[in-house]
């Protein structure tokens, strides 16, 4: 907890990105069942639309905006078209646009790969973080939820990349909570294991583990509505980490009480993991 009591989700003049798909929907569906106003901003236009329209349906008000939250030009689009719809800062700051990525360990992934992924999973963070916040903490009000993932502190084999995107995000949210710190703007980092999404099928993880991983997202994975719901809740009660399901928590635990222990476990685990043998050639 870090001071914070009054619920910021209901009534929400909410960004969030990602919003196309999945947890980033999901969210913004939940915001419009709590009254809320939503920017839709994705890539992906057409899952934009949908999701607008589904907030709608849900009781809320969207438009939407079509953002490549790695590009510094895009963001700066994106706030502007908030401030404009908003006639002020948003209350409330999603950043959760994001890839997959994984399949290949460090020195055979492509340096492209660790480009692509950390471009929009950590440089997106960080562009909204910095083309939003003025604004917010001049309004004294607010917050900001930062997708990141069990990835940034669990650390597994084969997705190196994507294990430092989440961690760069845990560490900015972190930072952020110290900053922010008597400015009346709260921050909340989001650190979920499998969320039965689409995230799976993106062209950065390769078919060696994504068919595993989908699979075990299906089994046991947690719907994406529960995810926004914990999440948003946990963000009306000022927690700075949403840890949301019990293995997340149980690795979380873990790492933090046997760092070296749990290195090692992974590791031994990693090799009896059900993935198909590392592809070679290019990547
Ligand atoms: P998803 O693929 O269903 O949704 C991701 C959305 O982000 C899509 O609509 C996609 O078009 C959009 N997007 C991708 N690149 C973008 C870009 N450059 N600019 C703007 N939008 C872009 O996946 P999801 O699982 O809902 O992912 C949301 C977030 O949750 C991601 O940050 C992901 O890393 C994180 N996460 C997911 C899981 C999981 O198991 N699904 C677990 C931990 C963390």
């Amino acid at each position: 907890m870090i001071g914070f009591t009054k619920p910021l989700t209901k009534r929400a003049k909410a960004v969030v990105t990602g919003a196309g798909s999945g947890i980033g929907r999901a969210l913004a569906v939940e915001l419009a069942a709590r009254g809320g106003h939503v920017v839709c901003a994705d890539i992906d236009e057409t899952g934009a639309k949908e999701t607008a329209r589904l907030v709608e349906r849900a009781g809320g008000t969207a438009i939407t905006a079509h953002c490549d939250v790695s590009r510094s030009d895009d963001v700066v689009a994106l706030r502007d078209r908030a401030l404009d719809w908003f006639n002020e800062a948003p209350t409330l700051l999603i950043n959760n646009a994001g890839i997959g990525a994984g399949g290949r360990t460090v020195g055979k992934a492509s340096l492209d790969d660790w480009a692509r992924t950390l471009g929009i999973n950590l440089w997106g963070v960080i562009h909204g973080c910095h083309h939003f916040l003025p604004a917010m903490k001049e309004a004294g009000r607010g917050g900001v939820i930062n997708t990141a993932s069990a990835a940034g502190f669990a650390a597994g084999p084969r997705m190196a990349a994507y294990n430092v995107s989440k961690a760069g995000v845990m560490s900015l949210s972190e930072t952020l909570a110290t900053e922010l710190a008597g400015t009346g703007v709260r921050v909340t980092v989001l650190c979920p294991t499998f969320v039965k999404t689409n995230i799976f099928s993106g062209d950065l993880i390769e078919s060696s583990v994504a068919g595993a991983a989908a699979r075990i997202a299906d089994f046991a994975g947690m719907s994406p509505e529960k995810v926004a719901r914990m999440t948003l809740d946990d963000h009306d009660k000022g927690r700075l980490y949403v840890v949301p399901q019990l293995d997340a928590k149980a690795i979380w635990l873990a790492k933090r009480l046997t760092p070296t222990t749990h290195a090692r476990v992974g590791g031994m685990l990693a090799r009896l993991a059900p993935f198909a043998p590392e592809e070679e050639g290019p990547r």
